[in-house]
This record gives C-alpha cells, sequence and structure tokens, in this order.
C-alpha cells in the first residue's frame, strides 16, 4: 500500500510502539514518525516497579522491539523529542527543534504523568516517584539493603515498590490513607490480603493515616505522619496515582473528560486524531460508559486498534480489562471492570493464598481476580464476557466447572 501520507504518534511508549508496528503490519506504505520525550527506544513499564528494579531484567528485557526493528520498519523513531503544539485546523505538530510536521492521522498516546506531593519537604532529594526508566535506574541506585524505605501510598506502585525493597533488604515503611492497600480497586476484603502478605513480609504498615511533612537536611531524613509519628527515611518512594497528559489536546481543543475523549474506535473530537493508552477515555461498547484504563494491557491492545482505525478500517476497541500484580510470592491476574460491586465472592480460602475473587453486581461477576491459580483465565474471560446471571453457592465451589457456568442453563 505505498502512499505519500504521513502518520504522526506522539508518544513513543507501547501504546504508540505498537501501533506504529500495526501499521507496517497491515502494510501502510507512507511515513510513519514516532516521537518521545525520554531518549530510550519504547519499553515496558509494568517491570520498573518489578524485575527490573531490582536488577534482575536488564533493558533489553523491557523494551518493546529489538534496537533495529524501527530501521528495518522504515519507522522514524525520534526520542529525546518532545512536540510543544498541536494545530488540528492545520493538521501538524510543532517540535521542540521548531519542526513543523503535518500529519494525515495523529495518534496521541501521550500517557500519563505521576501525581506529585504538595507537602512541605516534597522536593527534598531521596523523594523518588516511579514512571519512567530513568526513575526505576534512580531508584535502584538508592536501594540497597541498608535503605530505610518509605513508600507514600499503597497502590499499584506503592505494594509493588514495597515488595521489591524488601526483597533488596531494605527496612519498608508504606503509608496510605485509606484502611488496606489497593482498596479503591480490590476494595477491604482482597485488599486485607494484601495487607497481611506485606505485614508478613517485614513491612511496617501505617493505614489510615496521611503524610504532614518530609523533613531533613538537603535529603530526606524523616516522613512526618498525620498522627504524629516520625518514620526514619533516606529512600522515600510517592505512588499516588497518576494524572493524564493531555497538555498538547487541551490546547489544541480537543474534547477533554479525564483524559481525552474518544469513541470506540479511539477517535478523538478532531479529524484524523485518535488517543490510545492512559491518555484515552474511551467509550467501551460493553459498558456503555467511557472508561480511562491506566494498564498495561489497554497500551499494549488499544496501540494496535488505533492503527486499524487510521488506516481506514473501522474496529472498536472492546476488550476485557486486564491488568496483573507480582508481589513477593503472590501473583495474580485481573479481569473486567467493577467500579463498583454489591459483595465479593471467594472460590477457595484466601487464607492459602491460591484462591479466585469474584467481584458480583446485580448478579453477575464484573470482575475477577486469580491469585496464584494459572489455569483459570479462559474461563473466567467466557464467564465475565457471557454476562450471565450466576449462582454463587456454584460459583464459590471448587469442584463446578468455571466454564460451564459460563454456558446458558438448558431448560
Ligand atoms: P494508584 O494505583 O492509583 O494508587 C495510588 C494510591 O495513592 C491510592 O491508594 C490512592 O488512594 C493513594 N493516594 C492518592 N492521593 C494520595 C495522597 N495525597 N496521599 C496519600 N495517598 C494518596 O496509582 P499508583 O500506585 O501511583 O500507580 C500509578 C499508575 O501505574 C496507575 O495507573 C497504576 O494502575 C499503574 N500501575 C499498575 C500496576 C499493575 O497493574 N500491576 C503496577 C504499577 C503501576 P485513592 O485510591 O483513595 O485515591
Amino acid at each position: 500500500m505505498p502512499t505519500n501520507q504521513t502518520f504522526v504518534i506522539v508518544g513513543a511508549s507501547l501504546a504508540g510502539a505498537k501501533a506504529a508496528e500495526t501499521l507496517r503490519d497491515e502494510g501502510f506504505g507512507g511515513r510513519v514518525v514516532l516521537i518521545g520525550e525520554e531518549d530510550a527506544r519504547p519499553y515496558e513499564r509494568p517491570p520498573l516497579s518489578k524485575g527490573y528494579l531490582r536488577g534482575e531484567k536488564g533493558f533489553d528485557a523491557v523494551a518493546v522491539h529489538s534496537a533495529d526493528f524501527y530501521d528495518a520498519h522504515d519507522i522514524d523513531l525520534r526520542t529525546s523529542t518532545s512536540v510543544t503544539a498541536l494545530e488540528v485546523g492545520s493538521s501538524e505538530v510543532t517540535l521542540d527543534s521548531g519542526e513543523r510536521l503535518g500529519y494525515d492521522r495523529l495518534l496521541l498516546a501521550t500517557g500519563a504523568t505521576p501525581r506529585r506531593l504538595s507537602i512541605p519537604g516534597a522536593e527534598l532529594a531521596g523523594v523518588h516517584y516511579l514512571r519512567s526508566l530513568v526513575d526505576a535506574d534512580e531508584l535502584r541506585q538508592a536501594i540497597t539493603a541498608e535503605s530505610r524505605v518509605v513508600v507514600i501510598g499503597a497502590g499499584w506502585i506503592g505494594a509493588e515498590a514495597a515488595a521489591s525493597a524488601r526483597r533488596l533488604g531494605a527496612e519498608v515503611a508504606m503509608v496510605e490513607l485509606a484502611s488496606v492497600p489497593l482498596e479503591r480497586v480490590l476494595g477491604p476484603l482482597v485488599g486485607a490480603i494484601y495487607r497481611d502478605l506485606h505485614i508478613e513480609h517485614g513491612v511496617q504498615l501505617h493505614l489510615g493515616v496521611g503524610v504532614d511533612s518530609l523533613r531533613g537536611t538537603g535529603s530526606v531524613e524523616e516522613v512526618c505522619l498525620s498522627d504524629g509519628s516520625l518514620l526514619p527515611a533516606d529512600v522515600v518512594v510517592v505512588g499516588i496515582g497518576v494524572i493524564p497528559r493531555v497538555e498538547l489536546a487541551q490546547a489544541a481543543g480537543l474534547e477533554l473528560d479525564n483524559g481525552i475523549v474518544v469513541d470506540e474506535h479511539l477517535a478523538a473530537s478532531a479529524p484524523g486524531v485518535f488517543a490510545a493508552g492512559d491518555v484515552a477515555n474511551a467509550f467501551h461498547p460493553r459498558y456503555g460508559t467511557r472508561v480511562r484504563l491506566e494498564h498495561w494491557s489497554a497500551a499494549l491492545n488499544q496501540g494496535p486498534v488505533a492503527a486499524k482505525n487510521m488506516l481506514g478500517d473501522p474496529t472498536a476497541y472492546d476488550r476485557l480489562p486486564y491488568f496483573f500484580s507480582d508481589q513477593y510470592d503472590l501473583g495474580m491476574e485481573y479481569r473486567g471492570w467493577a467500579p463498583i460491586w454489591d459483595q465479593v465472592v471467594f472460590r477457595g480460602d484466601p487464607a492459602t493464598r491460591e484462591f479466585i475473587a469474584f467481584w458480583i453486581r446485580d448478579g453477575r461477576v464484573r470482575a475477577a481476580m486469580n491469585a496464584n491459580i494459572w489455569d483459570a483465565g479462559e474461563p473466567i474471560e467466557a464467564l465475565l464476557l457471557s454476562g450471565l446471571p450466576i449462582d454463587l453457592v456454584r460459583l464459590a465451589d471448587p469442584d463446578e466447572s468455571l466454564a460451564a457456568l459460563a454456558v446458558p442453563a438448558k431448560d
């Protein structure tokens, strides 16, 4: 498919790189420009709080493609390059070099940026965020077996970084406003499993408490909590959520609402402009509402879907949300979307750390998490996709086939 068209992708991360790959796989013969601020080629972020942070994996193991992929596929990868302006009227982006680049299609995969702490002492040396490769390299340098690490926020970054720091032998305290780790997504019951897991592995947990200030001379020495406790610290890791990076889209006048608003084809409110990954608040046909997914799997799969739509092949993004987490010896996969639920049903004993948890709403399974059980993914997915009303007693019974529950009962 030779063409003189130019497709520009802003954001050389997983979503952007997979979109570029798909454009070539689908036979697009025009120019593909993939622009990223960081100086590394596109890489995956999940290992940054796990194996990469612990020094068990190097860069090549986390890179999306091999170093020669981009040249081999005639993808013009511009690293260390920022896009400073977007003009949707003239279909042009401006780069920090001043170069203006016209596009026929544009994909915004600008991701998200860590929410910053805004308390006294937040700018002290020794305070780390964990989003980029550079962040992970700096944190890896900072954590030693002698470190006293205080993690602020027991969300995914906090919980995984705490587990990695313990594995590196550091002393770790974790502070969280909620009553258990990971409460917003998992709720109090499943969050309590993670609370106990971290306590068992020697993390000092401070739950239901905020952080008032950080103190130190030059670099951080102490974390002052709202209950008056003082935690000694030479490394602080802040994981208090992320904010979608919408600056370009906002200045260009695109419709925004908790990210860039896109339809099920990932098309934004200006012609020829698409968005994918953490920044995209996409209409999800399965849920009948917009859902912004800050998950690795959304970046992985939305990039290719955006590419198909850029090529004029209408493709809806309707996959089930999916993410995974590994902390100590507890590995899990979570499928579905359950912003609210009526109850959580367990199959297997959570105390054994081998179980499946199901989030139930209006008699149907909305999301499920298999913990240290690795053959349940397919039936869980079938169950979620079936949308069938569920018999909770059978759901909780490990002797009942999950696959059978995903099939309508015969009269
Ligand atoms: P997160 O998972 O959204 O968790 C942030 C945590 O910080 C929440 O518990 C939040 O509480 C709490 N918090 C918010 N504001 C706070 C404040 N001012 N002081 C103290 N605590 C505060 O975000 P994250 O852990 O920073 O992770 C960043 C992104 O990376 C997320 O999109 C996450 O999904 C992703 N990530 C995913 C994985 C995975 O899938 N395994 C691993 C690492 C990172 P509330 O919930 O009450 O706001």
